[in-house]
């Protein structure tokens, strides 16, 4: 191993001595501090990223205030890894959480300050320390996080960011300093990560693709649905694990919804990604474009059929495509991480819930029903992390975040992100 990377590891090691001794609440003030610092430099950090993967910037912006509000959630919430004392025959009878030490986070690009602070803020406020592999156009952003750490007052080691490529993750991972590993970030990538992680017996998290459904049925508002759609859809240029992927409409609607839907869908057209009014921009690498377009062929050989054509305009760009695919197009079990969405029609609310639950991945679907009956059938059959209803995904600290099936296992955001990384030791005397 590189000499700088094992001397980051021993650091990371020494910090975590001390850091875990620090009292929660002293721990809080400084994620209070690093929030202000994401919040007032919103507009310069957004600039990175917009620099690195081609985010509109005004979504650059929104990714960034978005982690200052995170993490000003987790500067107040209530200490929930106070030590428990339990009612037993026991006169020594607790529960104290302990933090495990040195963390790896392995993060992807298209929310490079969102993912990395997601699971970096809540394992921190737990007391680990954490060292970051980001992905690797992402250096930049990574660099920038550290220093936020440094500048709110955070001591050295805390939070520390490792330049490397995806090779050198398996070396790093299996470094004794190393005690845990969090990856969002591709079914590939994480199931090779997580055997990594097993044969050492370390606790592995893994934040994975989706192909998410957006199920619109007949008595929703078909306007609202169509523009939220679309968004859903194309934020991000499509790059997004929980955006819509697969909208499922009610055949008695088809005709109704599709030419609203297409009417929203057309306003995304690529533009300068440093304009504020910009809402679609390039992928992030031309690699990726190119993984889009063998897909989109590959979906239209096994039947499905184009309702707006993908094209390609540029290494990176693409005018955002539609299709409309049935069951059992192999498309279907892949992600599309791209400007191009797929139609599914359903005959009534039994099919559309098979076609929504019948993929690999379960990450966050969205219903648009206003029957509560219809709605409450959807919350208990969706095979999901998330419901929604009547809205998009987007996560909100408060609230668990997490996938079933193939989008992975373990639990971000909320009271219950801190119980990720300790270990529930029991004590009890007499
Ligand atoms: P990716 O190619 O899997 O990369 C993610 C991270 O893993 C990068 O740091 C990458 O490093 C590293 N990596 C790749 N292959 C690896 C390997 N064999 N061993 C160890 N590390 C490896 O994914 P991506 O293209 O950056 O991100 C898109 C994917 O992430 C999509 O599937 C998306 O749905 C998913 N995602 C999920 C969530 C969620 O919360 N569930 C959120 C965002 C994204 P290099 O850059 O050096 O290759």
């Amino acid at each position: 191993m590189e000499h700088t990377i094992e001397n980051k590891l021993k650091k990371a090691d020494k910090a975590f001595n001390d850091w875990k001794n620090i009292s929660f609440e002293d721990r809080q003030k400084l994620i209070k501090e690093a929030s202000e610092i994401f919040k007032n430099k919103a507009k310069d950090f957004a600039e990175i990223i917009t620099k690195e993967m081609n985010k509109p910037i005004s979504q650059s912006i929104s990714e960034v205030e978005k982690c200052a509000t995170m993490m000003e959630y987790y500067a107040e919430v209530q200490n929930i890894l106070q030590p428990e004392k339990i009612d037993s025959e026991f006169s020594i009878s607790e529960i104290h959480y302990v933090p495990k030490g040195v963390l790896l986070g392995v993060m992807p690009w298209n929310f490079p300050f969102w993912q990395v602070l997601r699971f970096a803020t809540p394992a921190i406020l737990a007391g680990n320390t954490v060292v970051l592999k980001h992905a690797s156009i992402c250096f930049g952003s990574g660099n920038a996080i550290e220093k936020v750490f440094l500048e709110a007052g955070f001591p050295e080691g805390i939070f520390q960011n490792l330049e490397v490529g995806h090779k050198e993750v398996k070396e790093i991972l299996e470094h004794s300093s190393i005690k845990a590993v969090s990856l969002t970030g591709s079914e590939r990538a994480g199931a090779e990560v997580a055997s990594i992680a097993g044969q050492k017996i370390k606790k592995s998290l893994l934040e994975l693709g989706g192909s998410d459904a957006f199920i619109v049925l007949d008595d929703a508002d078909l306007d609202e649905a169509a523009n939220v759609g679309a968004l859903a859809r194309l934020q991000n240029c499509g790059q997004t694990c929980v955006a819509a992927k697969r909208f499922i409409i009610q055949k008695e609607i088809e005709f109704e919804f599709l030419p609203k839907f297409i009417q929203e869908y057309k306003k995304y057209i690529p533009g300068d990604p440093m304009k504020m009014e910009t809402k679609l921009t390039g992928m992030a690498r031309p690699d990726l474009a190119d993984d889009l377009e063998k897909q989109y062929k590959k979906a239209l050989d096994n039947g499905a059929e184009a309702i707006i054509p993908l094209e390609r305009i540029s290494d990176t760009e693409f005018n955002p495509g539609l299709i409309t695919v049935k069951k059992g197009n192999p498309i279907l079990t892949e992600e599309l991480f791209g400007p191009l969405g797929m139609i599914m029609i359903a005959g009534n609310d039994d099919e559309a819930l098979e076609m929504a639950n019948n993929i690999p991945f379960g990450l966050s679907n969205s219903v648009w029903t206003r029957n509560e009956k219809r709605q409450q059938f959807f919350i208990n059959g969706l095979e999901s992390g998330t419901v929604n209803i009547n809205r998009m995904t987007s996560s909100d600290p408060r609230f668990p975040f997490g996938g079933t099936k193939s989008s992975g296992y373990g639990t971000e955001l909320s009271l219950l992100a801190l119980k990720e990384f300790v270990t529930a030791k029991t004590i009890l005397g007499k």
